[in-house]
């Protein structure tokens, strides 16, 4: 269960783990209910799917308050924060097409966080800002 996703996105948490519900996968989302930290939060509620490392990455990029229950027999068995670390790496590219990560040269593309929430990234190459909806188009 992904809890604590800020309210409106729990849709885009369910494209970042490639879920259409055409899987047959048993899958729950709340958005927009009451929240006693936050005022509002979505919740997704997934069974029998574990989340990979960069999933939960990009679950970060987008809900940095997310938290990530795993409950086993109806039991909270481990609840976990996302990090957002404060240089991003390797998971979105930059969108400015001459910038030194676009070009041939093996370059891991590098963002600098500005702004967690909604975030605003600046790339460590060319200073270029990439803003919450430019993430959202390349998951
Ligand atoms: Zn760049």
């Amino acid at each position: 269960m992904i809890d604590h996703i800020t309210p409106g996105f729990a849709l885009d948490v369910l494209k970042i783990l490639g879920i259409n519900g055409k899987d047959g996968e048993v899958v729950t989302a709340a958005m927009n209910v009451e929240s006693r930290s936050y005022k509002r939060k979505d919740i997704v509620k997934i069974q029998n799917r574990e989340l990979k490392p960069s999933e939960v990455d990009r679950i970060a990029l987008i809900a940095p308050r997310a938290t990530i229950n795993i409950i086993r027999n109806y039991d909270v068995t481990s609840k976990e924060k996302v990090e957002l670390p404060s240089l991003i790496r390797g998971i979105i590219t930059c969108d400015n097409p001459s910038c030194v990560s676009n070009s041939r040269e093996p370059v891991e593309p590098q963002f600098t966080v500005e702004q967690r929430e909604p975030i605003r990234l600046r790339c460590y190459f060319c200073g270029h800002i990439i803003e919450r909806e430019d993430v959202l188009k390349q998951f």
